[in-house]
């Protein structure tokens, strides 16, 4: 399970981070590690800080936006030191970590993705993920160094993997089913279910449901629905046929709507009817 989980951090300012991160992931069992347009690189300093686990920084990913980094993932959490404005589903890390070790056995890949020292994750960011972890400090003074909270959570990681590979110890509930069942298609990644994110907006723009003007949050809201039901990949196509349809409907629609009668009498016919 460890093995399948990736930590990302992203637009990293101090190397220092960078470095005490691998090292926290490699004292749990973490080996991933996916770095978002740093703006810190791995110099000497990270490498220090990494101690033994600058294998953790040669081997890391380094990608330009938070969407390639989680775009084959399954399940992806984003972390913060506060709440935002729109509710998200909200998680403790030991939460987190039962959720992901129950869904890690089918071969879901899993991102828990950090955010930059000085002001965190972004709310666009933060939306991209199907659930959020906050982990429970004072009040007045939330915010932990990126390192560290990277270090919790991997504990956490580690500790529900251990439950796991003891038999018979269910103490977390990390043995079942995320569905209570075992499930007929494998859930959508991060990729799938944005390619029909992006679909749907095109969809909603073409029939006036969306106005680009006044977007208000109408794609958070959707994203957060579908991100909340975890759509497995059969559904996602099933949705995105569906798109399809209304975007051909709508296209002969708008057509034959200009090859009619200017003053509208047809249209009057078939309403009346
Ligand atoms: N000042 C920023 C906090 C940045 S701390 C803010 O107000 O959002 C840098 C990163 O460490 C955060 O983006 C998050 O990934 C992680 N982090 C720090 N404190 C955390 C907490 N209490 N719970 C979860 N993640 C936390």
């Amino acid at each position: 399970m460890l093995a399948d989980i990736r930590i990302v951090m992203v637009n990293t300012t101090h190397s220092g981070n960078i470095g005490a991160a691998a090292r926290a992931m490699k004292n749990m069992g973490l080996a991933q590690l996916t770095l978002v347009d740093p703006i810190a690189c791995i110099d000497d300093e990270a490498i220090q800080r990494a101690s033994r686990a600058d294998e953790i920084l040669h081997n890391a990913v380094i990608v330009d936006t938070l969407e390639e980094a989680i775009a084959d993932c399954h399940w992806v959490v984003g972390t913060s030191a506060r709440s935002r404005h729109i509710p998200w589903p909200l998680l403790t890390p030991r939460q987190c970590a039962a959720k992901a070790a129950a869904i890690a056995p089918q071969g879901n890949r899993i991102a828990v993705v950090f955010g930059r020292e000085s002001r965190g994750l972004t709310n666009e960011e933060l939306h991209l993920c199907h659930a959020h972890v906050h982990i429970p400090t004072d009040e007045n003074f939330s915010s932990l160094n990126v390192a560290q909270a990277i270090q919790l959570i991997s504990y956490e990681m580690r500790l529900a993997a251990l439950a796991l590979a003891t038999p018979g110890d269910d103490a977390t509930g990390t043995m079942d089913q995320p569905w209570g069942v075992e499930w007929d298609h494998p859930l959508a990644s991060h990729g799938d279910v944005n390619g029909m994110m992006l679909h749907l907006e095109q969809t909603l723009l073409d029939i006036g449901f969306l106005d680009p003007n006044t977007p208000k949050q109408l794609m958070s809201r959707l994203r957060r629905l579908f991100q909340r039901a975890a759509l497995d990949t059969t559904e996602v196509n099933i949705l995105r046929g569906i798109l399809a349809t209304v975007q051909r409907q709508h296209t002969q629609g708008v057509v034959s709507d200009s090859t009619q009668a200017p003053n509208g009498d047809e249209q009057h016919d078939q309403t009346t009817a």
